[in-house]
């Protein structure tokens, strides 16, 4: 179905037609630019276009729908000595810098502190 391009432009005054023409952030498109045939009389919206008949007019944003919230949630897990600050990985061995021991990616202890934010979730 398309939509009504009949309107009675505020401009002119006169029954005209709506000029529908695409608009350009580069190569994305932003939105339409809506203007009057006769009068070039340019309207702000969709919403502000005098629709002739005002049949039923959905307007979808798609630009503007929210982006999907990553949760993070606080494991059990989340306490491994493979995510500890003080846990080392060599190729021989695993090692933990705070207790000066040989530990497993799976160990947990009290003193547990998380590592670091990655060096690249800072850019
Ligand atoms: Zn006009």
């Amino acid at each position: 179905m398309t939509a009504s391009r009949e309107i009675q432009c505020p401009g002119c005054g006169r029954e005209t037609l709506l000029l529908r023409e695409p608009r350009y952030e580069g190569f994305t498109k932003v939105g339409e630019s809506l203007s009057c045939a006769s009068c070039g009389h340019v309207f702000a919206s969709e919403a502000e276009v005098p629709f002739k008949h005002r049949a039923k007019i959905e307007v979808f944003t798609e630009d503007e729908r929210p982006k999907a919230v990553k949760v993070f949630g606080e494991k059990e897990n989340a306490r491994l000595c493979r995510y500890c600050a003080n846990y080392v990985v060599n190729p021989f061995m695993q090692w933990c810098g705070h207790h000066k021991k040989e530990v497993q990616a799976t160990d947990t202890c009290h003193a547990f502190k998380p590592k670091p934010p990655e060096a690249k979730a800072l850019l």
